[in-house]
């Protein structure tokens, strides 16, 4: 399936069901039909694409595309809320797909257990209309983005760490990439094990849905040019401008 060709007409069950933020100021049917004709690729459906994929879906979005590699562990479960106990030792986005389809019947999802590599990227990519950046490590992340950068694909990059995070949106051709931000990876990351509340994860995680909302339906101001950093700990918000580099690798 190609991207925005899914039909953007509201059934009257759908209007009920998403009346409450069609009478958002500068929302409205319009802008639900719009977000109804709209893919999003989830890397990584742990404590912050699962809180996303779960706005995303119980906002209304056409369809989600889920990758992520593995199976479920007990101490996934302090932040990971589409996950059940009973869960444990079997494929995450099995049980993802299952608990949006229940959220939501509107939203298609399809899904993916594997890692993010760059073939996958590449395939995946032009099918979606944005990608939001999930995913434990560098590695994947610069995969993503490269392959969104070439296909001129929007992405939202989101990471926390204990109490703190970031976020910003590379919309390629306007905003720095991830590669303009950090062109080296940050050696402090640990793909396992880093420390997390589920409720900061949860915080990110609905910010990353909401960016996703307003890029793909022209409401609001979206960040451009600009990352969101926070911490938790007492509670201290920041914007800082991010500068794009001319010699970039990826966007340059
Ligand atoms: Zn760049």
């Amino acid at each position: 399936m190609t991207r925005s060709c899914r039909s953007m007409n509201l059934s009257e069950h759908e209007k009920e069901r998403y009346k409450r933020q069609m009478t958002i100021n500068g929302f409205g049917q319009e802008r639900q039909n719009t977000l109804k004709s709209k893919s999003a690729m989830i890397a990584g459906i742990g404590g912050l694409g699962g809180n996303a994929a779960l706005y995303l879906a119980a906002a209304g979005i056409g369809k989600l595309v889920i990758v992520h590699y593995g199976k479920l562990t007990l101490s996934n479960l302090n932040r990971q809320i589409l996950m059940k106990d009973n869960w444990v030792g079997n494929a995450r986005v099995t049980q993802a797909k299952k608990f949006i389809e229940e959220l939501n019947p509107h939203v298609e999802v399809e899904i993916y257990d594997e890692r993010i590599s760059e073939e996958l990227a590449v395939k995946l990519i032009p099918t979606v209309d944005i990608a939001l950046s999930a995913r434990p490590n560098f590695h994947e992340r610069r995969q993503l983005n490269k392959a969104s950068v070439a296909h001129g694909t929007p992405m939202v990059e989101a990471a926390m760490n204990a109490m703190e995070g970031y976020l910003f949106n590379v919309i390629p051709g306007k905003t720095p990439c991830l590669n303009c931000v950090f062109p080296e990876d940050d050696p402090g990351w640990q793909e396992l094990g880093f420390p997390v509340l589920g409720a900061v994860s949860g915080v990110l995680g609905c910010l990353m849905a909401i960016e996703a909302i307003k890029i793909l339906t022209g409401f609001g101001r979206p960040l451009l040019g600009q990352m969101l950093t926070f911490n938790l700990f007492d509670m201290e918000f920041k914007k800082l401008r991010t500068m794009r580099d001319p010699m970039c690798d990826v966007c340059g």
